[in-house]
């Protein structure tokens, strides 16, 4: 209110400059104005033009095509989460009858939404190990209608065998999809090598800071990926512009960053394989890798910046370890600036019995690290000082 009582606050949109912003600008609005009905008409049916943020708005829209262009394809959405990338992907493709097969070690909350949640649409599911192609082919059955798998496996850092996995996908007529957040589109294209769909969670790598939770998924077929936008609009998964935004701002040193916390894993896990107490170290770089002969052909000299290690001892040793190294942030997530531990035990895989972890191989001593891009000497020292105490 004025003075005089009148309200003479209005919306009047933004002013005016023959200069443009150099940063992305951050656009809120839930809702845009269009001149006339004929021309809101034309929005709906050409999808051109932004009508309603759930529908699509410009954030997600910039953070989209850059994901696109690192991927090698065009029309990717954002969604709310990496999760809700996944679900979209479900929810476009999938109808009461179908089967998926996933890859048995798939992200956590991956294998829940399957095992738990898809059953109650009438979507069966089961699970193979995707570094045996014999075994995936057991799995498959008629109805299949899609293979779920994620290149480098967590936490065990198994390389799947994607040739073999592709050509399966298209014997059977199946959708591939590729769950691309552990390797990136730096480290692995999943479109040049059969790849029908790709989902990622944004939070991870590509974000890269730990400060947003976002997702993306893109379908190589015009229809197929109609479908998966729709499903973002019409379940409500979109993603907040704010979140975008930031997205986007991180995105612009992801490939730097993914260069330098790859060098420092490779760097780190040759180091922690020769300590005492550490049992073994896996990382795509080291020629003991159980995968040793597939990591060529899937990875190239892209090994990537996840790594795991095993130490020698029960859960006081693992106690003892992370609190020895209170730089390094116990907590479990991937892709962050800074180097992350994680203990699958006690968080990813706390719902597996002790024989269902060791069968994995994952024992109490059993640590993974998402490398990040802190200087290498420092890493190498303060993981070594912990380890040292820890299994003293
Ligand atoms: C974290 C993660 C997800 C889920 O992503 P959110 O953004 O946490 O929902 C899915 N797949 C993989 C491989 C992940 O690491």
């Amino acid at each position: 209110m004025s003075k005089s009582g009148k309200s003479i606050v209005r919306r009047t949109g933004w002013p005016t400059s023959v200069s443009h912003p150099v940063v992305t600008p951050l656009q809120p609005s839930v809702v845009y104005s269009s001149p006339d009905p004929d021309t809101l008409d034309q929005q709906y049916e050409q999808k051109s033009g932004y009508t309603y943020a759930r529908e699509g708005h410009p954030n997600a829209v910039v953070l989209a095509q850059k994901i696109d262009m690192l991927e090698g394809v065009e029309g990717g959405i954002i969604t709310g989460s990496g999760m809700s990338a996944i679900g979209a992907v479900f929810l476009a493709c999938l109808k009461a009858g179908d089967h998926v097969l996933g890859g048995n070690q798939l992200y956590g909350r991956s294998l829940r939404l399957m095992s738990q949640d898809l059953p109650k649409f009438g979507v069966e599911t089961s699970f193979a190990d995707p570094t045996d192609v014999s075994a995936m082919k057991a799995a498959v059955q008629p109805n299949t209608k899609m293979i779920l798998v994620e290149v480098v496996s967590n936490p065990t850092i198994r390389v799947a065998d994607m040739v073999g996995i592709a050509a399966l996908a298209k014997e059977i007529g199946a959708l591939l999809v590729v769950d691309n957040t552990f390797t990136t589109p730096r480290g692995y294209q999943p479109f040049e090598h059969g790849a029908d769909i790709v989902v990622h969670s944004v939070t991870k790598l590509l974000a890269g800071h730990s400060d947003v939770t976002l997702g993306y998924a893109v379908a190589k077929d015009a229809e197929l990926q109609t479908a998966i936008y729709d499903a973002n609009a019409s379940w409500g998964l979109t993603a907040s512009p704010f979140d975008c935004w930031l997205a986007e701002r991180g995105l612009h040193s992801f490939e730097l960053r993914y260069d330098r916390a790859e060098e420092n894993a490779t760097k780190l896990a040759t180091a922690l394989k020769d300590l005492d107490g550490v049992k073994r170290v896996l990382h795509p770089s080291l020629p003991d890798h159980p995968d040793h002969n597939r990591v060529q052909q899937v990875l190239g000299n892209r090994p990537g910046n996840m790594l795991s290690f095993e130490l020698t001892g029960g859960r006081e040793t693992a106690n003892a370890m992370t609190k020895a190294a209170p730089n390094i942030a116990f907590a479990p997530t991937l892709g962050d600036i800074g180097t992350t531990l994680s203990h699958p035990p006690s968080s990813s895989h706390r719902g597996l019995t002790t024989e269902g972890r060791a069968e994995l191989g994952i024992s109490e001593g059993f640590f993974r690290v998402s490398v990040g891009v802190e200087d290498i000497d420092l890493l190498i020292e303060e993981f070594s000082t912990a380890i040292k105490a820890a299994t003293a």
